[in-house]
């Protein structure tokens, strides 16, 4: 039996603020400019394989990929905005924010009026600059802060973008992290947007951080890590995997996981799936938490939980998207992630996940009438410990409700129990020959 959780993988990974460690990989990758294609993703997987044994695949533009094709590979290497005097009032290299993503290359002197067409800005936000994207439209454009663009004098400016679209290819990263089953759950996170934190990058370091643990670990399922550009990167996953989707038992996406708000789980199109079951019963017994239904909208569940696929996947984050000011601007920045919150979301996922791992159904050696435990020295050891009443309540709910038909997570749900203490008192008396494990896929 292999027990997931946040110290253990403290202990393991000999690291005492994991939450510091997945801040700094923010950090590290923060600076990148990422787009759905291009090097900016290339050069984070880079960092991301240092955690974890990463295969990276390119899949060439132009690629059919379920109903739609891989778009041109977009690359940047400088753009700016120079006002009549000449100077650089727009500069990519002090944020790639101020760059629409995927602009294509432009050129010319204008006069304000019409360079006003090409930006944006955020009225109700004014310092802020807004994250904004062309992916599929040929056009251009800059971002700036709302007081900026008021500041504009008339008069010609110069404008120049120097980037390009050409045929090369979509890059995703993947990591199998082989188990003793073949099962598999898959985890995936998004490695597209430029220079924001909570958006993107706190799903990154989280699954480099658990992918780190993973290896150290001998679990029971294989798991598969995803780093994809959103939408096209998942469909050309979906589409290029398609004959090994039955191996998926549950799926999670990871995203806005270090943000100060509480914990909210989207469930999976199902609804009932044992991925929801088990975020169900771990928030449950962890204070603060929101679960909210599945929609066809938001992040790449709505790719996994197409009616085509009805993948078992579900979606971790702390606030949704769009339900906090800094969503798409400037201002999800390193001081908007925290520590503590990124260090608490995997805490959750992990308790999840050893859920997941340990959800066995057993069956009691002794159904008639219960069990003399006295006899057996299992009170003694009980009376021992603080928590005593509560340890046997646990092993008479496990006695009573093991026949075949009730899964741990079952009877931890039933009797209002967290599911450790279920587990632990189903190994106490498994040690005792009171229970047999059922065979996987029996129940
Ligand atoms: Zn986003």
């Amino acid at each position: 039996m292999t027990t997931l959780g946040f110290d253990d993988l403290k202990t393991r990974l000999r690291l005492p603020d994991p939450g510091r460690a997945m801040h700094d990989v923010i950090r590290e990758l923060y600076p990148i400019c990422r787009s759905i294609t291009g090097n900016g993703v290339r050069q984070t997987l880079k960092v991301v394989g240092r955690h974890v044994p990463l295969e990276i695949h390119e899949v060439p533009s132009g690629t059919r990929v379920l109903d739609w094709v891989v778009p041109k590979e977009w690359n940047i290497r400088d753009a700016w905005v120079k006002d009549p005097s000449g100077a650089k009032i727009i500069n990519f290299q002090s944020s790639n924010l101020h760059v629409v993503g995927y602009s294509v290359p432009v050129r010319e002197r204008m006069p304000l009026t019409e360079l006003k067409k090409h930006l944006f800005s955020l009225p109700d936000k004014p310092d802020w600059i807004a994250y904004r994207n062309t992916f599929y439209r040929d056009d251009w454009g800059f971002c700036v802060s709302h007081r900026q663009l008021q500041s504009l004098a008339d008069g010609q400016y110069e404008v120049f973008i120097d980037s390009a679209h050409t045929d090369g290819s979509l890059t995703y990263g993947e990591a199998l992290i082989a188990g003793r089953s073949s099962r598999e759950i898959l985890l995936c996170c998004h490695v597209c947007h430029p220079s924001l934190a909570n958006d993107n990058l706190s799903g990154i370091s989280l699954l480099a951080l658990l992918g780190r643990y993973l290896v150290e670990l001998s679990p029971h399922f294989s798991y598969r890590l995803l780093f994809l550009p959103v939408t096209i990167g998942a469909i050309t996953w979906l589409a290029r995997n398609e004959s090994a989707l039955s191996k998926i038992e549950h799926g999670v996406v990871v995203t806005l996981v270090g943000d100060a708000g509480g914990i909210t789980y989207k469930r999976s199109r199902r609804g009932d799936a044992a991925i929801d079951r088990a975020f169900a019963h771990v928030l449950k017994h962890a204070g603060e938490h929101q679960i909210v239904d599945f929609t066809p909208y938001g992040y790449d569940e709505r790719q996994f939980c197409s009616p085509g696929f009805d993948l078992p996947v579900g979606c971790l984050m702390r606030t949704p998207h769009g339900e906090f000011p800094e969503y798409h601007t400037s201002a999800d920045d390193l001081a908007f992630v925290k520590p503590e919150a990124l260090a608490d979301s995997l805490a959750k996922l992990l308790a999840v996940l050893d859920v997941l791992e340990n959800n066995r159904s057993y069956l009691s050696e002794n159904p008639k009438g219960e069990p003399q435990l006295g006899r057996r020295g299992i009170y003694r050891a009980m009376a021992e410990r603080a928590d005593g009443s509560a340890r046997e309540m646990a092993l008479l709910w496990v006695l009573n409700q093991s026949d075949g038909k009730h899964s741990l997570l079952d009877i931890a749900d039933r009797s209002g129990y967290p599911f450790e203490s279920i587990r632990e008192a189903a190994s106490l008396l498994q040690e005792h020959k009171l229970l047999r494990e059922l065979e996987e896929g029996a129940s």
